[in-house]
């Protein structure tokens, strides 16, 4: 593919990072810039494995490529470290806006748990604050540099844990002043959506929109388990959902397509996938498929007419953004201009926003794409 000046992409002779993109999966513990890591580290007398920003920004990507979700979620006992104080989570959250924004987002959704960062004596409430004042920040910042962007609030509860029906309560109590969903994240193999079923059903009384980590590192149960117990509107990733399609091969022709009920309902419900491409091979969630991109079931859940999503997951560890994920799938699949563009508007329709806001994002993907 060929790549300009400014080491973007190119595809049909357009700049990938210029085209309108939306972020519905994107930690924010997991999109710290690692020269922002090394400054707060110092200033909170955290170690750093490594004291300069560029090794730094390897040491994660070499974590990372462990193959396994337990290994790689052990990188965010650093970033999280530097995000103990106000004036952290304020920056982290006003770089992580700005960071969107260069890459072409107009609207993303940042999910992070607020119980991980009170050990610095915050409350819950502060610490949510001090987020979404740095959200604010970096909206204002973008708008002067001449970038419209808005970013929401996923309020997660850790799914190990037992705090989550506190957290729902958090969350729901800012749904005016910055959340905009609500998602379970952490260890998901041994800790199903049911464990949180209070939680749950404190938000569907409420009629707030959720999200949940399923399908990654463990399967099926899981997944019907963040769609009954859960009531999730999207599944974070899903990608193990394919393991509920049965696909008959005639020398190597896929000659048929049988479906459980599970991704029928799925597929025939569009309840979004956020499909991490990049993330889905380093924590082995593809493992079943293979270990290349080529070998994700992407290809297969978009043939079929799921409603795919591309996502980043965490942009530090992986050390990507939304633009070469799309650039990569682009590159494995042949996609063109109308893939990606049909991809933005699936994460636009699942957007957790009012409809008409989710329509002025679907009429600024539509104008962008046809630029
Ligand atoms: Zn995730």
């Amino acid at each position: 593919m060929p790549i300009d000046q400014h080491g973007d992409a190119l595809l049909e002779g357009v700049s990938l990072r210029s085209l309108p993109k939306v972020s519905l999966h994107d930690h924010l513990d997991g999109a710290l810039r690692p020269a922002t890591i090394v400054e707060l580290a110092d200033a909170a007398g955290v170690e750093v494995p490594e004291a300069d920003a560029e090794d730094l920004a390897d040491w994660f990507a070499d974590k990372s490529d462990s193959g396994s979700l337990v290994e790689y979620l052990k990188t965010f006992d650093l970033t999280t470290a530097v995000m103990q104080s106000r004036e952290g989570l304020t920056r982290v959250a006003r770089e992580f806006v700005e960071d969107l924004a260069e890459d072409g987002v107009i609207y993303g959704e940042v999910r992070w748990a607020p119980e991980q960062h009170l050990g610095g004596g915050l409350s819950l409430e502060e610490v949510v604050e001090a987020v979404q004042e740095g959200i604010e920040e970096g909206e204002d910042a973008a708008a002067e540099a001449g970038r419209e962007i808005r970013v929401g609030q996923l309020i997660t509860a850790m799914r190990h844990a037992d705090r989550s029906l506190e957290i729902a309560k958090l969350a729901v109590a800012f749904r005016d002043r910055g959340a905009v969903g609500f998602d379970i994240a952490g260890a998901e193999d041994g800790f199903p959506p049911s464990r949180h079923r209070s939680a749950f059903d404190y938000l569907a009384s409420e009629f707030f929109p959720v999200t949940v980590h399923a399908g990654e590192a463990a399967g099926l149960d899981s997944i019907r388990s963040a769609l009954i117990d859960g009531r999730a509107l999207r599944l974070g990733h899903g990608v193990r959902l394919a393991e509920d399609l049965e696909v008959v091969s005639r020398s190597g022709d896929v000659v048929e397509v049988v479906f459980g009920d599970l991704a029928r309902w799925v597929r025939d419900r569009e309840i979004p996938l956020e499909l991490s491409p990049s993330s889905n091979l380093q924590t082995g969630a593809i493992a079943a498929w293979g270990r290349e991109l080529g070998d994700h079931p992407f290809d297969l859940l978009y043939q079929l007419g799921f409603a795919v999503t591309v996502n980043v997951d965490n942009r530090t560890m992986s050390r990507t953004s939304l633009t070469r994920e799309l650039a990569l799938l682009a590159e494995t699949f042949e996609y063109g201009l109308e893939d990606l563009e049909t991809f933005q508007l699936n994460a636009a329709a699942g957007a957790f926003l009012p409809v008409e806001e989710r329509e002025e994002l679907i009429e600024l993907i539509g104008e962008g794409f046809d630029r």
